[in-house]
């Protein structure tokens, strides 16, 4: 094949163009709805696998995008993160969630995603006790879901930092559990209640015996270690027969409920 380099480069610097323009326009948007405090919240259940009732749920972010549809956080994280916008949003989603939990009955719980740039900021712990004691919210029906891979980053300050946050009753959960590098080792002295099985593995409930292995896997050694299991992603009856079967403790997926914004989630737990 003939190489036309010209026409290449063309293409190729008009895709980094409307990449970049792309780029600057989240960046903005992200000013705007932190200076508008105009961050949408979604709210998705987590079920209690043995009395089928709701015990927590999970706040994931969206942006408006001015037109019908919304923005989803695979979009903006990386723009928030690199510009260093996630620790502000970060504040304002959390405030907005403990604004909401009043709203919500007592025995239900809030988990909140923190992103490792959030938790590798100096005083982080501080900070977030800061603005739960300001909102009255009992610190036990808070839960923060970290990644083992921000966890790691700087292992022994963050250590730290979350013993600071369970010591005043705060539950942690590590999300996408199997999916990073875990140290079995550092589990171990991890202050951590909940693992959270990744929903890869969820989904190879059925087809994939090796995932279904792991799932296993995780089940039993959570409960050797006396912490609590979720599994995300639960979309079908057969996933859910598979889990209980096993014992895990919790699910969260399609199958019990998307993630819907305040005003229709108030309608599922009234
Ligand atoms: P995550 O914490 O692992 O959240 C679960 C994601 O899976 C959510 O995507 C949720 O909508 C989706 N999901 C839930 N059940 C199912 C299911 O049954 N099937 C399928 N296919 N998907 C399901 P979402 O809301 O787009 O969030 C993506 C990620 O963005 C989250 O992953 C989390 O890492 C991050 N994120 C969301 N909200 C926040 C936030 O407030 N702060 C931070 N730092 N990160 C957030
Ligand atoms: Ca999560
Ligand atoms: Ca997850
Ligand atoms: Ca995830």
């Amino acid at each position: 094949a003939k190489r036309t380099p010209g026409k290449s480069f063309e293409f190729f610097s008009k895709n980094i163009y409307s990449e970049i323009t792309r780029i600057l326009n989240l960046k903005e948007k992200i000013r705007k709805v932190i200076e508008e405090n105009n961050i949408l919240i979604y709210y998705q259940p987590i079920i209690n696998l043995k009395t089928g009732e709701i015990d927590s749920l999970e706040a994931l972010f969206r942006l408006n995008d001015g037109n019908e549809t919304v923005i989803l956080p695979k979009d903006i994280i990386p723009v928030a993160e690199e510009t260093g916008l996630i620790v502000e949003l970060g504040e304002r989603i959390l405030n907005s969630v403990l604004k909401f939990s009043k709203k919500v009955p007592q025995n239900i719980k809030l988990s909140v995603n923190i992103s490792s740039i959030q938790l590798n900021k100096p005083m982080f712990d501080r900070d977030f006790l800061l603005s739960l004691e300001n909102s009255d919210i009992p610190p036990d029906r808070i839960v923060i879901e970290l990644t083992e891979t921000a966890i790691m980053d700087s292992v022994s300050e963050n250590i730290t930092k979350l013993r600071n946050l369970k010591e005043k009753g705060i539950k942690i959960a590590i999300d996408d559990f199997g999916t990073g590098y875990s140290s079995l080792n550092y589990l171990k002295i991890l202050p951590v209640d909940f693992l959270k099985i990744d929903r890869s593995f969820v989904k190879g409930i059925g087809r994939d015996r090796n995932d279904e292995m792991i799932v296993k896997t995780i089940i039993s050694m959570a409960k050797s270690m006396n912490l609590k299991t979720i599994a995300e992603g639960v979309e079908t009856e057969e996933q859910l027969r598979f889990l209980i079967e096993n014992g895990c403790d919790y699910g969260q997926g399609y199958y019990f409920g998307k993630p819907v914004p305040e005003d229709k989630i108030m309608e599922v737990i009234d």
